[in-house]
């Protein structure tokens, strides 16, 4: 089965600028204010960049 990219809310502190967006090649990530950011899954071609990067394990390829 394909694996997707899910974002883990609860483990996202939701209090800075999510550097994960940045490293995304495709730009799938987007960030609105502090918030944890969105994932568009269209443009997602789940390479894992972002889910090794991310400290908090917030966003998880599975
Ligand atoms: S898995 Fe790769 S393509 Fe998908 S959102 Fe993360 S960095 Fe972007």
């Amino acid at each position: 089965m394909e694996k997707t990219l899910k974002v883990i809310i609860e483990k996202c502190p939701q209090n800075h600028k999510c550097p994960a967006v940045k490293v995304c090649p495709v730009g799938a990530l987007t960030q609105e204010h502090f918030k944890a950011p969105n994932v568009d899954l269209d443009k997602c071609i789940r390479c894992g960049k972002c889910s090794n990067f991310c400290p908090k394990n917030a966003l998880v390829l599975e």
